[in-house]
């Protein structure tokens, strides 16, 4: 796929970008090379005064923004504009409080004085995907250049408009030319970027075999990567649970950006003596949803981002039915509509041989799952090569530590959907990846932890 502006609605392409030769990827590289040697020398005071007003520029355009997004990749524009006000959100959190979480730490040792000191590791190359493309860009951008990094961003093929406005909203923020740089090249074109000796670190907001490709080049090369990659979140309702609460809960946690979210909940795990309250709700939640144009301010579910993920989507689906799954709503794509719209289905009765039982379902599905008990629960959600978050549902103690102990995710909710947060760490486990975003950790993820010993 080039690098181009594709309408999901009409599939109408709106602008096409040649992709950066050879020598404006050296260019670049060299001026965010050039960049870091000065940039790191900024105070943090400096760097929070540009943050904040990076902050000031989403909060005050958030509407230009949140039109760009669904304009490139289609998600309702009330969505859009919560994913831009976030974005504002998570640079006023690290503006505040990097700081405190890159102070040195003391350490009491055999020296007159020892602490550990972090320091910036330099360019770090972000490879990031259209799902979320101003909130996955900021929760990399924010914390990177609080830490003193630059960064380069190789954003999905499908969202250049927003990957360039990205640039430009750091650039007139105050931040120095060079310490942000949005790289418009093709997926093709990353390898040469990571092994480049003036990068250091590179992370992956995307799929396995793109996280695996990224994280072997670093690895060839010696070089730390963060990985975010897919998931199947599970979403067990257990019999004390507020049926009523979970089924509306559960329409967000599947349906968010049209579907399209890693953190989505995927496989809906009930046991049975609330799974008929729940299915019956749940169908008539999704039945009532909007599908349609995604600017106007009342549509819940609009196009898919490209064709290839509505063709991916129905395919599973259709290999799901024939292999035995019941369709309980939706189940085809539409034949009278164009654009990338796909209609809210629900899936019951997975045979353990289908897509459904295994695979990621990135699109308006859910699926589900019936279990005997607690147990059961939890050996079906942790049944699956992903492990990125789990939210589950019950007013028993007992059963909330259980679930908290034995589910094996980066994250468990428990009576609420899972979601990041920038005061909180988020990443996965198993083959959703390593590493964190947010929180203390993920500022900490990229900078140099210095030991420092003196006598
Ligand atoms: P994708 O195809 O992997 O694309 C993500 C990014 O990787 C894009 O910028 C893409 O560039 C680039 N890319 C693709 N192949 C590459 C390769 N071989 N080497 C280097 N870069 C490569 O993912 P997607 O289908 O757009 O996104 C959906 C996936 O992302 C889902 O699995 C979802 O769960 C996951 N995701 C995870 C998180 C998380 O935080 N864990 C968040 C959001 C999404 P091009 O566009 O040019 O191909």
């Amino acid at each position: 796929m080039g690098i181009a502006t594709i309408d999901p609605t009409t599939g109408k392409t709106l602008k096409t970008f040649e992709p950066l030769t050879d020598s404006e990827i050296e260019s670049k590289l060299a001026l965010a090379d050039a960049t870091f040697k000065q940039y790191r020398k900024t105070t943090m005071a400096q760097r929070s005064q540009w943050l904040n007003k990076a902050a000031d520029i989403l909060e005050k355009d958030y509407r230009k923004f949140a039109e760009l997004m669904t304009l490139e990749m289609g998600k309702p524009i009330k969505g859009a504009i919560a994913e831009a006000k976030k974005c504002a959100l998570v640079c006023r959190y690290y503006a505040e409080n990097a700081p405190e979480f890159l102070k040195d730490v003391p350490a009491a040792t055999d020296a007159s004085r020892s602490f550990v000191r972090y320091q910036p590791l330099g360019v770090i190359l972000a490879v990031m995907p259209w799902n979320f493309p101003f909130w996955q860009v900021f929760r990399f951008a924010a914390p990177a250049l609080m830490a003193g990094n630059v960064g380069i961003l190789k954003h999905a093929s499908n969202v250049p408009q927003c990957a360039l406005a990205i640039e430009v909203i750091l650039k007139a923020a105050g931040f120095p030319e060079g310490a942000f740089q949005t790289f418009l090249i093709g997926a093709s074109q990353v390898e040469a970027v990571m092994s480049d000796d003036r990068v250091k670190a590179g992370t992956l907001t995307g799929s396995e075999p793109a996280g695996a490709s990224l994280a072997s080049t670093a690895g060839k090369n010696i070089k730390k990567t963060v990985l975010e990659l897919g998931g199947s979140d599970p979403f067990i309702v257990l019999g004390s649970a507020d049926i009523e609460a979970a089924a509306t809960t559960a329409v967000t946690a599947r349906m968010l950006n049209n579907g399209q979210s890693c953190i989505a909940a995927k496989r809906f795990i009930l046991v049975d003596s609330v799974a008929d309250r729940f299915e019956q709700l749940l169908v008539e939640k999704f039945q009532a949803l909007k599908v349609g144009d995604p600017m106007s301010e009342d549509t819940d579910i609009g196009p898919l981002a490209t064709p290839g993920i509505l063709q991916d989507i129905d395919q599973q689906v259709q290999e799901t039915v024939t292999k035995g799954a019941k369709v309980l709503v939706g189940g085809h794509a539409y034949s009278d509509r164009s654009g990338n719209f796909y209609p809210p289905t629900i899936l019951k009765d997975i045979p353990v041989d289908s897509p459904g039982y295994s695979d990621e379902f990135f699109g308006p599905v859910a699926l589900l799952f019936r279990v005997k008990d607690i147990d059961e629960a939890i050996e079906l959600a942790n049944s699956t090569i992903f492990g990125l978050g789990a939210s589950g549902w019950t007013n028993d103690p007992t059963e909330k530590e259980r679930l908290v102990e034995e589910i094996e995710a980066g994250c468990v909710f428990i009576n609420g959907l899972v979601k990041s947060d920038p005061r909180l760490p988020f990443g996965g486990i198993k083959r959703s990846g390593y590493g964190r975003e947010l929180s203390i950790q993920g500022i900490q993820e990229f900078v140099n932890v210095k030991t420092i010993w003196i006598k």
